[in-house]
C-alpha cells in the first residue's frame, strides 16, 4: 500500500495530468499588464502527477472515510438518507450546469419555472402559500425567519426580542436567535419529553417575539400540544416558527402551516436527499403565511400577468438579499427531481417507511440500551447508554466501536436532556437486513461493556486512523500543506 497520504507527496517534478496548447506568449501579455508588485516570485508550487494517479488518489482517500455510500449512517436529526444518482444526473444537464447565474431571466425560463415549481411542491407538502428557496442551510433559514419575524413586529409598532425555545432544542435555534442579537427564553420539556402549553404560558409575555419549535422534536417524539401552544403565543402576539429539520416524518401526513404555525425552514439537503456540506452547499427553504409574504428576502420569483417568470426584486418590505443570484440552484434541481420521482404518494411512503424503521429499530436495541423516553417514536430515537457508563464505557467509546463494524455513530451526546444520549435515525432507505445487523451490533458491543470493556474504550481497531484527539484538532487546525 502506497503511505504517502497528500497529493503533494506524490508529486514528480514534470509529470502532468494534462496537455494543453501552449499560452506562454499570451501569458506574458497577460503578466505585462499586472502591475509587478502583484505578480508572483516563483511558480505555484502546484502537485506534479498524472491523471491516473489523480484518480487513485481521490477514490482511495474516498473508501477511507465513512459515507453513506459505503455503509449505514444512522444520525439523528440530521437526517442522513442515501441520494440518489438520479438527482446528479439531472444536476449535470447542461441546461442547468452551464446556465450562467447572469443570464437575463428571459433566457433562463427553464431554471425559474424548475424554482417556482420546487417552491409549489414544497408549499404543497408543508401548506404554506408562500416559499423562498433563497436560504443555504437550515440554519440560515432560522436567520432569515427571524429576520421575517422582526420585520413583522416593526411593521406593526412593535419591539419584541425574545425568543422562546424548548430544552430539547437544537444549538443552531439559539445561535440564530443571538445572531439577530435578540434573546432565548427556555421552555422545559414535561416528563414525557414535549412541550406542555403550561410551560409556554408560564414564559410567554408581551416582549416574546415567537416561539421556535423542531416537530417532531430531537428525541423523536411528536409535539401534540402545538395547537394550544399555537393559540397562547399568537394570544400574546406572537409568531411560532417550525424548524423543519425532522420534516422525513411528516410528508402528507401532518402539515404545519395547518396548525398555526407561520413560518418553517426545509433543508433540502435532509429531506429532500440533496449532499449534505459544512454549512455551505445545503439548501434550507423557507415557507411563510400569506401575512409575511411581502418581508421575503430578495429576489422572489414571480409571474407576470401574460404567465413569464422573472426575479423581481421592486420588494419595499422584504428583508432584503441572504446570498448571492439566487441560493443554491443545483441543489433545488436535486431536490425537484427527488420530488417529482416520488410524487404525493411516494413521499408519504417515505416518511412511513422512516417512522416504521425508526419504531423497529428502537424495540430491537432497547433490550440492551436504555430508553428514557418509552413512546412510540417518530422517524428517529434516542437511547441512552447510562448502563454500560456504570461499566466504564462511554457513548463515545460506543460510537468508536461501531466504526469497527463499518458503521457510523448515531449522533452523541445531544440532545442535552438526556445523559450519554445517541439519536438514531435509520431513515427510510435502510433493508430490515441492515437494521438487524445494526441491532446485532449494538448488541455485540452491550456485551462487550460488560466482559472486555477494555475492547470498546480502546476502539476503533480497524479504520486507518485510531483514535483522533479531537480537541487538540480543533484548538491546532492545521490544514495546509506546507513543504
Ligand atoms: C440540522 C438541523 C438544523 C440546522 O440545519 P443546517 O441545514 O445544518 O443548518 C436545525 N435544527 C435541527 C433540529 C437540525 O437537525
Amino acid at each position: 500500500m502506497d503511505e504517502k497520504n497528500l497529493i503533494y507527496e506524490k508529486s514528480v517534478s514534470g509529470r502532468t495530468g494534462f496537455s494543453l496548447p501552449d499560452t506562454r506568449k499570451q501569458a506574458s501579455e497577460i503578466m505585462a499588464a499586472i502591475p509587478e508588485r502583484f505578480r508572483r516570485g516563483r511558480d505555484a508550487a502546484l502537485p506534479e502527477i498524472a491523471e491516473p494517479e489523480v484518480v487513485r488518489h481521490f477514490v482511495n482517500l474516498s473508501v477511507k472515510n465513512h459515507h453513506i455510500d459505503r455503509g449505514f449512517y444512522p444520525l439523528g436529526s440530521c437526517t442522513m438518507k442515501y441520494n440518489p444518482k438520479v438527482n446528479d444526473v439531472a444536476a449535470s444537464l447542461p441546461g442547468f450546469s452551464r446556465q450562467h447565474p447572469l443570464t437575463p431571466c428571459s433566457y433562463s425560463s427553464g431554471c425559474l419555472q424548475l424554482m417556482w415549481e420546487l417552491a409549489e411542491a414544497l408549499s404543497e407538502i408543508s401548506g404554506f402559500p408562500h416559499v423562498s428557496l433563497q436560504p443555504v442551510a437550515g440554519a440560515q433559514g432560522e436567520y432569515a425567519g427571524l429576520l421575517l419575524m422582526r420585520a413583522y413586529h416593526r411593521s406593526r409598532g412593535e419591539n419584541r426580542t425574545k425568543i422562546i425555545i424548548p430544552d430539547s432544542a437544537h444549538g443552531t435555534n439559539p445561535a440564530s436567535v443571538s445572531s439577530i442579537g435578540w434573546q432565548t427564553v427556555q421552555a422545559k420539556s414535561n416528563e414525557d419529553g414535549i412541550l406542555s402549553p403550561e410551560a409556554v404560558a408560564a414564559v410567554m409575555g408581551s416582549d416574546v417575539a415567537g416561539l421556535m419549535l423542531t416537530n417532531p422534536n430531537t428525541l423523536g417524539l411528536f409535539e401534540s400540544h402545538i395547537a394550544e401552544i399555537a393559540e397562547i403565543v399568537h394570544g400574546g402576539g406572537g409568531l411560532i416558527y417550525i424548524d423543519g429539520a425532522n420534516l422525513n416524518a411528516n410528508m402528507g401526513i401532518f402539515r404545519p402551516a395547518d396548525i398555526g404555525f407561520d413560518i418553517m425552514h426545509f433543508n433540502l439537503h435532509k429531506t429532500f436527499s440533496t449532499p449534505h456540506g459544512g454549512g455551505g452547499p445545503g439548501a434550507g427553504a423557507i415557507g411563510v403565511t400569506e401575512e409575511l409574504e411581502k418581508h421575503l428576502p430578495l429576489p422572489v420569483v414571480a409571474r407576470r400577468d401574460d404567465g413569464t417568470l422573472y426575479l423581481d426584486y421592486e420588494r419595499p418590505d422584504s428583508i432584503g438579499r441572504l446570498h448571492s443570484f439566487y441560493g443554491n440552484f443545483a441543489n433545488m434541481v436535486r431536490a425537484f427531481t427527488y420530488v417529482r420521482m416520488l410524487g404525493g404518494e411516494g413521499l408519504r411512503d417515505v416518511s412511513e417507511n422512516a417512522v416504521l424503521n425508526a419504531n423497529y429499530l428502537k424495540e430491537l436495541v432497547r433490550v440492551d440500551y436504555e430508553l428514557p423516553y418509552d413512546a412510540h417514536c417518530m422517524h428517529e430515537f434516542v437511547i441512552s447508554g447510562n448502563r454500560q457508563k456504570k461499566m466504564g464505557v462511554r457513548t463515545a467509546d460506543i460510537s468508536k466501536r461501531l466504526l469497527d463494524f463499518g458503521v457510523h455513530a448515531p449522533t452523541n451526546y445531544f440532545p442535552l436532556i438526556v445523559p450519554e444520549a445517541m439519536m438514531v435515525e435509520p431513515t427510510e432507505t435502510e433493508t430490515r437486513e441492515t437494521l438487524e445487523t445494526f441491532a446485532d451490533i449494538m448488541k455485540q458491543i452491550a456485551r462487550e461493556a460488560e466482559t472486555s470493556p477494555e475492547t470498546v474504550t480502546s476502539a476503533p481497531h480497524s479504520t486507518p486512523v485510531r483514535r483522533l484527539d479531537e480537541v487538540r484538532a480543533a484548538r491546532e487546525q492545521d490544514v495546509c500543506y506546507i513543504e
